[in-house]
């Protein structure tokens, strides 16, 4: 029996057209899918896709607009529709494309079914385009493979969603897991790494109430002063600060007024959570005496955390309803292969 798959179009590049303020989201994407996959593939081809349902967001968003509600509302879908199909697509644009991945994997834990996040570079609408592919090729893996993870699929990879990033703006080849090997390449063949996936699981779904004004996020920076921190805590709805700090997570622990600053937040309840600024590797903040600082004053290492898995995790705990002391054990405790095991 075929599989059936439920594709939901949230907007993004892959259904834009362009327009005379450039590309912009656009209604009309089911009817051109059809007629692009009748023309460019053969009836007999056709057969191999599994059977697909199309619906969207009742306002589609270019990608840049998303809220951190938008990741519930995906997941409500998502949730709503669990059991009447056997895996999903998501359409997404690709500017928050790994935020929504690393948020729909905590809000929906224990999948057993796959969930591929994709979307394009070029819209469907062109001539010459990535969108095709990305989408035939996301159909072929949800309707074949048993992948019960949430994946990015992009460009001949299939990508851990909370491990992956956007990392090039205009190559086709947008998407990478830097810190984390791919689940899996598809060229000529495709080769899904299968002891790398996520057992299935017991669907445990958890749709959090997400404030965005709860968390924020400063790179560390030669020259920031304790001002910026102030203002950037200046209001009581702050619960988490993200320190993008250097190398294996150090600060500039020569400017006192800054880790003063920094010490005054976690007193006061926020949950200051250091990752780095590399690309691979982890946190470590006792290696050098500027990184054992932030122990001293209670900031937490993020281990090797991406910035969009560390986000939307404190997103989602905070959203649970966690305090900030549950939060600082919990971060880093693997929920969804988002890191590495610390203990
Ligand atoms: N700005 C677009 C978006 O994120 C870019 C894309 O989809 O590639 O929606």
């Amino acid at each position: 029996m075929k599989r059936q798959i439920l594709i939901l179009y949230t907007g993004g590049t892959i259904g834009m057209k362009s327009s005379a303020q450039g590309y912009a989201p656009d209604d009309g994407f089911e009817a051109l899918l059809d007629t692009r996959l009748r023309l460019q593939q053969s009836p007999d081809s056709i057969h191999q896709l599994p059977d697909y349902h199309v619906v969207k967001f009742s306002q589609l968003i270019d990608s840049s607009n998303l809220m951190p509600a938008d990741w519930t509302q995906i997941g409500q879908t998502l949730n709503d529709n669990w059991n009447n199909y056997d895996g999903f697509i998501v359409l997404h644009g690709t500017d928050t494309m790994a935020y929504t991945a690393s948020a729909l994997s905590f809000i929906l834990q224990g999948m057993n079914k796959p969930v591929i996040i994709t979307g394009s570079q070029i819209p469907l609408s062109e001539l010459r385009n990535d969108a095709l592919d990305n989408l035939v090729t996301s159909l072929i893996l949800a309707g074949n493979y048993d992948i019960p993870e949430i994946c990015i699929y992009f460009n001949g990879r299939l990508l851990r969603g909370n491990r992956s990033k956007k990392i090039k703006s205009a190559e086709l080849d947008a998407f990478d897991s830097p810190n984390f090997p791919w689940l899996g390449q598809v060229g000529i063949h495709i080769d899904i790494q299968k002891k790398l996936l996520l057992k299935p699981g017991q669907p445990d779904f958890n749709l959090p109430h997400c404030n965005p004004n709860r968390v924020v996020i400063t790179p560390i920076y030669p020259g920031i002063s304790a001002r910026v921190i102030d203002a950037l805590l200046d209001s009581d709805e702050v619960r988490a600060l993200i320190l993008q700090s250097y190398g294996v997570g150090n600060p500039p622990d020569k400017n006192t007024a800054f880790i003063a600053s920094l010490e005054r937040a976690g007193n006061n309840g926020v949950v200051l959570l250091n990752t780095t600024q590399c690309l691979q590797g982890s946190v470590n903040q006792g290696a050098y005496a500027t990184g054992a600082t932030l122990n001293r004053i209670g900031v937490t290492p993020a281990a090797d955390l991406t910035l969009e898995a560390a986000f939307t995790k404190l997103h989602f705990l905070i959203g649970m309803g966690d305090d900030a002391a549950t939060i600082r054990k919990n971060i880093t405790r693997p929920l969804c292969g988002e890191c590495s095991h610390t203990d």
